[in-house]
């Protein structure tokens, strides 16, 4: 198999220490670490506190680990909500979290706007609801919520808890942690590791909320409920055998990012995606799936090809990329082009290069 970039969003481009780190990780027996023992503490503290660095979180908030981020959403639904949550749905990855609430038996409601699109400012939100699900980043169609946006949803509902799904976005965005609640990712993404591990972020208010529901006699779930997953943070320990290795690489992926510098990382991705998108700005064949410019996505970045799909795919293949199919109903018209801080310069100037010579 010829080696080839892959701008696929998830799993994505592995980041490039990871081959290193993971031999480096089975030369000093980290598989077989005790997940009791204080090496693995040590493992999870280094990698929470290198987390908390690159994130800049504040105190208030706690890292937890999960199987993947598909867990968080079963997981925040349990825990922080009792009857109804709010979803901004407007893709495939945010009606899905919608989808799991509705079969754990809650009463979300769904605010849905049209593939490619982004929501209003004075969007309306029942007033009843305990939760506002948001996606930062909808993977599935390359829209990218601003900053002030979900901001603004504490302000519009300070009783409400929000959860950010930011899992094809961090660590690019420098979200405002005081407007919001929880935040979760998996690694595949733009973490640029192998599949197997999610992170859940949560701040107090999640903590006491989940108490609150356990105190009232519900169950809040067994196998990861926020109390207990707390309760073994406090010791840098999981409830479970968790996945070790994941979280020693990530740890070690993190202080890489951490060496280079978010500023540098935040500035390169900015880069990419501007070239992306002003190639496709210009390009005969293709064109920015979405038309907003407030709501185009920086980290994933969907391409309209239409019946030119096939053309395009071919001549990415020929020189090594790997695109990623559109999601869903837009596989066969759109490319997406995940811009992570795996993705060099050099290979998002190729990508550039490469797609202005069809034509
Ligand atoms: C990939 C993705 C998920 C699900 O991640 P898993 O690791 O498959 O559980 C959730 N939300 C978004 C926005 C995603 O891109």
């Amino acid at each position: 198999m010829t080696p080839f970039i892959s701008f696929n969003p998830g799993p994505s481009q592995l980041y490039f220490t990871v081959q290193d780190h993971v031999r480096a990780a089975f030369r000093e027996g980290v598989p077989s670490v005790s997940h009791r023992s204080s090496t693995f503490e040590k493992i999870f503290q280094a990698t929470t506190e290198a987390l908390r660095e690159l994130l800049s979180l504040p105190d208030s908030y706690t890292i937890y680990f999960t199987g993947s981020a598909t867990e968080v959403w079963e997981r925040i639904s349990q825990n922080l909500v009792l009857q109804t949550s709010a979803h901004l749905v407007n893709g495939a990855f945010s009606r899905r979290f919608y989808e799991i609430a509705k079969q754990l038996g809650k009463k979300p409601v769904c605010i849905e706007r049209a593939l490619g699109n982004g929501f209003e400012y004075n969007l309306e939100i029942p007033d009843q609801v305990e939760l506002i699900a948001v996606t930062h980043n909808e993977t599935s169609t390359g829209v990218a919520l601003p900053f002030n946006f979900i901001n603004h949803l504490k302000d519009l509902h300070p009783q409400a808890i929000i959860a950010v799904d930011a899992v094809s976005s961090l660590p690019y965005p420098a979200f405002s942690y005081d407007q919001i609640d929880t935040v979760y990712f998996s690694v595949q993404k733009g973490f640029g590791m192998p599949a197997g591990l999610g992170v859940w972020i949560a701040n107090e208010n999640c903590l006491a909320k989940a108490e609150s529901i356990l105190s009232k006699g519900y169950g809040i779930g067994s196998y990861h409920n926020l109390p207990t997953l707390h309760q073994y943070a406090q010791k840098n320990q999981t409830p479970e055998t968790p996945n070790v290795l994941g979280i020693y690489v990530l740890g070690k992926v993190v202080k890489d990012m951490l060496a280079r510098g978010i500023t540098a990382i935040r500035r390169e991705t900015d880069y990419k995606a501007a070239i992306l998108y002003q190639t496709l700005n210009q390009h005969p064949l293709l064109s920015p799936f979405v038309s907003q410019k407030e709501f185009q996505s920086k980290t994933v970045i969907a391409a309209h090809a239409g019946e030119h799909l096939p053309r395009v795919w071919e001549t990415l293949e020929k020189n090594g990329l790997l695109p990623g199919e559109g999601y869903g109903s837009l596989k066969s018209t759109q490319l997406r082009f995940a811009n992570f801080p795996a993705h060099s310069k050099e290979q998002m100037e190729k990508l550039v290069d490469t797609l202005e010579t069809i034509g």
